[in-house]
């Protein structure tokens, strides 16, 4: 019991970075008793199919055409109900089981693909998140084509969303990532802009499609000059270097027009739609666009 607790504490301290001590705290044995069954039931997920896709369209702002649909994973714990992945993604990441959840996000967005298509709908191209471990992975472009292949999906169907952090390390790795994903026909996005290290060098070697402006930038248009001064910078930028701009997190008339006027053309956001599962995505979406 004693070495146990103090794996915890260390566990703790590791995680406030180096040099600090921790002592065991009663509540450190509860987070650690969350994080391990957690863990465990996560395991189960996959082999039990908690795990499901909801598809937020990514619209343009003249008029609201949608142009792709951002696939974000659930999960429907059997006991929790439906958990978002701000709760569990970190988990997966630190476990390594992100990277067989990746495979099935990629392959579950495929098939989704081929079923809507299979309908007689025009679908959209649909952007998956992807995660640093996963993008590391030597096997990740032979992964994807496998994908494609099995699934019958072309890769210009596909955008990948990559977050500023995952450009800076490797350079030559990533140059060579990336020119694989595009000769397959893929775009590739970068999520969250402006919240990382940004080098604005990259943008132009590494022939990035699009910048999601993150949604922290957004929620403080009209209140906080700074972030709207940002955004401007931003849209300015990327006009420069033919660079698409998505805002993310739009919610409001008065965020658009901001947008609208400073030149970007695409969004997302609660403002058009929630993330919505499939079955709401053909009833209320496809309608619009495959009338
Ligand atoms: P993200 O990629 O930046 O996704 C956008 C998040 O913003 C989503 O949260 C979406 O529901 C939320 N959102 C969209 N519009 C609005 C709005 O108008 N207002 C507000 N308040 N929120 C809005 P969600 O689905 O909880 O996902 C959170 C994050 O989890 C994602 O952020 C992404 O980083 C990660 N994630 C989601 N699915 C996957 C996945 O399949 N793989 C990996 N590796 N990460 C994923
Ligand atoms: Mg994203
Ligand atoms: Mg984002």
């Amino acid at each position: 019991m004693l070495l146990k607790n103090s794996d915890i504490a260390m566990y703790h301290a590791k995680k406030k970075g180096r040099n600090n001590c921790q002592f065991f705290k009663s509540e450190m044995n509860k987070r650690a008793n969350e994080r391990h069954s957690m863990e465990v039931d996560l395991r189960n997920a996959l082999k039990c199919s908690e795990l499901l896709l909801h598809y937020q369209p990514i619209v343009n702002i003249d008029d609201t055409k949608v142009y792709s649909m951002e696939a974000l994973l659930r999960w429907r714990h059997p006991k929790n109900g439906l958990i978002c992945p701000t709760k569990f993604i970190r988990l997966a990441e630190e476990t390594g089981m992100i990277v067989l959840i990746g495979e099935w996000v990629m392959r579950q967005s495929c098939l989704q693909i081929k079923a809507w298509r299979e309908q007689g709908y025009e679908v959209p191209k649909l952007a998956i998140n992807l995660s640093a471990l996963q993008f590391r992975q030597k096997t990740l472009v032979a992964d994807i084509t496998r994908i494609l292949d099995e699934t019958e999906v072309e890769g210009h169907c596909l955008i990948l969303e990559i977050t500023e952090s995952q450009l800076i390390e490797n350079v030559e790795e990533v140059v060579r990532t990336l020119q694989q994903l595009r000769a397959l026909g893929i775009e590739i996005s970068v999520d969250d802009f402006g919240t990382g290290y940004s080098s604005l060098s990259y943008l132009k070697r590494y022939q990035i499609n699009t910048l999601k402006i993150d949604r922290s930038f957004v929620r403080d248009i009209s209140d906080n000059p700074e972030d709207t001064a940002i955004i401007a910078a931003i849209l300015a930028m990327a006009d420069n270097l033919k660079i698409n701009v998505v805002a993310e997190g739009v919610e409001t008339e008065e965020q658009l027009f901001f947008l609208a006027s400073h030149g970007c053309f695409r969004f997302q956001g609660y403002f058009f739609s929630k993330p919505l599962p499939a079955p709401e995505i053909e009833s209320r979406i496809w309608k619009s666009i495959n009338p």
